[in-house]
């Protein structure tokens, strides 16, 4: 039955209660990374992409329909125009609304620019992306990346005191599979977190990722030779599950969408850049919000209930299979990783 707009928390079919939007807020990027991206990408034209205000209202909207936790991300959140100003009113949100939790996932070259006003605008938490430090691999993985500039991005957002920053590194075999120890290593020398991520099998590139995926069950046995592992309570609901490394102040993050299945709990759905609300990450069901922004301009009632309706048609799961690939054709870059 369609529920209206004066509810208050937004419930699945499941009864999940969906309290955690990842936004993705450009589909550009300053690197090509090789998991994610292909060497030649076209990228959206700009007025398909959400403006800054709409975003600004849409959040607002699913704040006020009690959604508690935000994660800006992309392509590069940091390398789209007037960010700064984007932060500033999504930080303001958390004082009228229900959001409490503003978070961001970027690849560290802007931090240097950008960590001490998002502290400012209210970002509670950041990761940080970092899969080798290793200079020339680095630039391999990420094609046009600089491995310097993201350590100096990390110092950077050490200083600007954030509550936590973690980092994130997709492991691959053949490419940084040797380096889960120093990462992790890194990670406990800077009082950092880090999580582990499979390759997921999303849009096109140009190896074969049923040769490079690397199973967490894997990584977190390389992890065990040399780290005390002790379960942790931290949890998500989302696809990590997190490990205490015994005696240092970091955690340890398993990111599976393979071999574990998080469906059950499931507490989150995505906005893609063009404004498509996406209510599972492995499936293509999906909501035009751009549409509704657009057609009824500054209508909050209207989006609301669009996004109360949306949950009606939430999956109840997916099924990832790198061997057959890719599953879903759009990239990360445009889902919001
Ligand atoms: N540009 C930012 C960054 O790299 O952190 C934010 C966007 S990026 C798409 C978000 C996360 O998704 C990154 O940690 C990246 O490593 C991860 N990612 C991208 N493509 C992936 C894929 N095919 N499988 C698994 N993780 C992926
Ligand atoms: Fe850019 Fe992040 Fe994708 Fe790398 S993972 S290409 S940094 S969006």
């Amino acid at each position: 039955m369609t529920q209206v707009a004066t509810q208050t928390q937004l419930i699945d079919r499941f009864g999940r209660r969906v309290n955690y939007v990842r936004m993705s807020i450009t589909d550009r990027c300053d690197f090509r990374c090789v998991y994610c991206m292909d060497e030649e990408m076209v990228f959206m034209p700009r007025q398909q992409l959400l403006s800054l205000e709409e975003i600004v209202l849409l959040i607002g909207a699913f704040a006020e329909l009690g959604v508690e936790k935000v994660r800006v991300t992309g392509g590069e959140p940091l390398v789209r125009k007037n960010v700064d100003w984007l932060f500033k009113e999504l930080g303001d949100l958390k004082q009228t609304t229900a959001l409490k939790e503003l978070t961001i996932t970027t690849n560290g070259s802007q931090l240097p620019k950008y960590a001490e006003s998002l502290v400012k605008s209210g970002v509670d938490r950041i990761n940080i992306s970092l899969d080798s430090l290793k200079a020339a691999r680095f630039k391999a993985l990420t094609r046009t990346g600089d491995l310097n500039g993201v350590l100096k991005g990390i110092e950077s957002a050490k200083k600007a005191g954030f509550k936590r920053i973690k980092l994130n590194a997709v492991i691959m075999k053949g490419r940084n599979e040797d380096e889960i120890v120093d990462l992790a290593r890194f990670a406990i020398e800077n009082d950092l977190d880090i999580s582990y991520i499979e390759e997921m099998p999303l849009g096109h590139v140009t190896h074969d990722r049923s040769e490079s995926y690397c199973s967490s069950d894997e990584v977190k046995a390389v992890l065990e030779s040399e780290f005390e592992l002790q379960p942790s309570l931290a949890n998500t609901g989302g696809p990590s599950r997190y490990y205490q490394l015994k005696g240092t102040g970091s955690k340890v993050g398993f990111i599976s969408p393979h071999s574990h299945n998080f469906c059950e709990s499931c507490n989150r759905v995505r906005v893609t850049t063009e404004g498509r609300l996406l209510l599972c990450l492995g499936q293509e069901h999906s909501v035009d919000l751009r549409d509704i922004l657009r057609r009824y301009p500054g209508d909050k009632a209207r989006l609301k209930q669009a996004i109360i309706d949306s949950m009606e048609i939430k999956p109840k799961g997916h099924d990832f299979n790198v061997r057959e690939q890719p599953v879903i054709f759009r990239h990360m870059s445009v889902t919001g990783g």
